[in-house]
């Protein structure tokens, strides 16, 4: 059975005293983890205090980026080697905006994946996708397809389980416009097809595949009914600590 997980994604967002404000503010109302797996992804300066904060409760605090490389000159990366030993054990790789604004590739992606696994850490793997090259359907391969080959290329299969990969259209991001629930299983379900082509029918039914793109208490219910979607990555909506809430417990 494949465990829900509802993760936040704050991106630049709140101070230090903040996110540990939040942290305390919500640790005591989340369902226990068998049922549905609660994190919160914040900037690099919060982490260490949140985790602090989020101790011995459900709660998981998560990175939202890390470089590729354990230790060295790499003036104002983020080790996933000292993430591990801080006790941060999952990250957000390949968002759309570290794509789209700082240039970001699949072959950087899948070197960061391969370095998070390396040092113990689980990455959530995010997938874009655009309206554009859906109508226009220019590609070779669909581009979920051509992504999730990439990103999740030379992966073992204890590695890959280890992995969840979150479906996010671009246009969805941050528009106030979710895909429909049909669309995001379908995005979801072409990851899942496309994992099993890689590693067979028992793993792909293993990993967790989140949608995000706009997600609020209103439309996760209908969302996270769909057979492939297995939970949500949530921007804005998980920056009011009630409205995280309201999602996480819908
Ligand atoms: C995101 O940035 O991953 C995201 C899903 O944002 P939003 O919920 O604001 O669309």
């Amino acid at each position: 059975m494949r465990i829900p997980i509802i993760a936040g994604n704050w991106k630049m967002n709140k101070t230090v005293a903040e996110s540990v404000a939040f942290v305390n503010q919500i640790k005591d109302h989340l369902p226990a983890t068998d049922q549905v797996q609660t994190a919160l992804a914040a900037p690099a300066l919060s982490l260490v205090p949140m985790v602090q904060a989020a101790s011995g409760s459900p709660l998981k605090i998560m990175a939202e980026n890390c470089y590729f490389e354990d230790a060295g000159a790499f003036t104002g990366e983020v080790s996933p080697h000292a993430l591990y030993q801080a006790g941060v054990h999952h990250v957000i790789l390949g968002h759309s905006e570290r794509r789209k604004i700082f240039g970001e590739d699949d072959e950087m992606i899948n070197k960061k994946v391969v370095a998070a696994l390396r040092n113990g850490l689980c990455p959530i793997v995010c997938c874009d996708d655009t309206m554009g090259r859906r109508v226009a359907n220019d590609d070779k391969i669909h581009w979920v397809v051509g992504r999730i080959l990439a990103d999740l290329k030379g992966l073992t299969t204890d590695e890959i389980r280890k992995v969840t990969v979150a479906y996010e259209p671009d246009w969805a991001i941050g528009s106030g416009q979710s895909a429909d629930p049909s669309q995001a299983e379908e995005g979801c379900y072409l990851i899942r097809q496309t994992i099993c082509d890689m590693y067979g029918d028992d793993v792909a039914n293993d990993v967790r595949i989140l949608y995000g793109g706009s997600v609020t208490p209103d439309n996760v219910s209908a969302l996270m009914a769909k057979n492939d979607i297995d939970g949500v990555l949530v921007g804005s909506d998980s920056l009011d600590p009630e409205t995280f809430l309201k999602i996480v417990n819908h």
